[in-house]
């Protein structure tokens, strides 16, 4: 039986899996797909205290290293429940039972798709939530990227460099991405900055994207992009109804837990993105990781 069992290989998790070895703890991260979650889809990360200039799959290799290193156990498997009994947890995974006597759920969230008409037709046809996963693919085309916020703003100006055109839309006319950002954007020659519009339909030829209808929403005149992308970068969203009925969840899906990541079941751990917060960064999410480990240490020494 592991002392610990954290669910998600991203900054959270991986956090928690270095302190909770640190602690003496054992440890197992179970991690659906690759270790590094969110930040292996950005191509430089610039605010992380001390670390400046790093790419984000640099960022989470040298992470994976430091769990790996002091001795956590890294698990390729999804989980896909949790049951409590007496003094421990069982956690079912795609790939078996594992037992533990606390849980860190750290699954971070994914990101938002688009809700529109041919959107998920085309998923993977040229509608895409990652512009540095995808963006190579549409060297030499006309793309389109959504939203306002900084990923958007990234993806566009990462885009612009492969594309022949980028046009960014935005529901507002105000972003919320940092001034540099937008900035940066602007000085680009193949970029269009287009607001207020929305996306209305992905139209296609039945096997790849032809072009965005999209709608202005002061006016609700309506006009096609004709291009090949479309990347969402609409923000993310958690998934945590498999965890419905053990612990709290928010109206939106995130997992109430306060900046002690204490959940209201005893021995479950809420760390990094998937728990209520209001600001979804890198540097909140390595905190949590501490922080959860910490708190998992305490209760197996309280059980004791
Ligand atoms: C394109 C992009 C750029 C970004 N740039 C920055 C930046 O420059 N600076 C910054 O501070 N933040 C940035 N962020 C935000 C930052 O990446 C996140 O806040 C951070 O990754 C959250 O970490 P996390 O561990 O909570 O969750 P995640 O990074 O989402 O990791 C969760 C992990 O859990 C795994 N998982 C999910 N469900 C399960 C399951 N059931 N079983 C097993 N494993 C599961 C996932 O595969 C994933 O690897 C960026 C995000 C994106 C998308």
């Amino acid at each position: 039986m592991y002392d610990v069992i954290i669910i998600g290989g991203g900054p959270a998790g991986l956090t928690a899996a270095i302190y909770a070895r640190r602690a003496g703890l054992s440890a197992l991260v179970l991690e659906a797909s690759v270790c590094g979650g969110q930040i292996v889809n950005s191509p430089q990360v610039d605010n992380y205290p001390a670390l400046p200039n790093v790419p984000g799959w640099q960022f989470a290799t040298q992470l994976q290293g430091q769990a790996e290193s002091l001795g956590a156990e890294i698990l390729t498997a999804q989980a896909q429940s949790i049951e409590k009994s007496d003094r421990c947890f069982s956690v079912s995974t795609s790939s078996g039972q594992e037992e533990c006597r606390t849980v860190i759920i750290a699954n971070g969230a994914a990101p938002r798709r688009l809700d529109c008409p041919g959107a998920d037709e085309y998923f993977g046809r040229g509608v895409s939530a990652c512009a540095t996963c995808d963006g190579a693919f549409f060297r030499g085309k006309d793309t389109v990227v959504v939203g306002g916020g900084n990923t958007a703003f990234e993806d566009a100006e990462y885009l612009s460099a492969l594309c022949s055109s980028v046009t960014l839309i935005n529901r507002r006319a105000q972003f919320r991405a940092d001034e540099q950002n937008v900035e940066s954007l602007r000085s680009r020659e193949n970029v269009t900055i287009m607001t207020p519009w929305v996306p209305v339909e992905v139209t296609g030829d039945g096997s790849r994207v032809t072009g965005l209808r999209i709608k202005n929403t002061d006016t609700n005149e309506e006009q096609v992009l004709s291009v090949s992308g479309v990347f969402a970068a609409i923000g993310v969203q958690p998934d945590n109804r498999r965890f419905e009925g053990l612990v709290e969840l928010d109206p939106s899906g995130y997992i109430v837990a306060g900046e002690d990541c204490l959940t209201d079941t005893p021995g479950v751990f809420a760390a990094g993105d998937t728990r209520t917060k209001k600001l979804r960064q890198l540097v909140t999410a390595a905190s949590d990781g501490a922080m959860a480990a910490n708190q998992a240490a305490a209760f197996i020494r309280a059980q004791k």
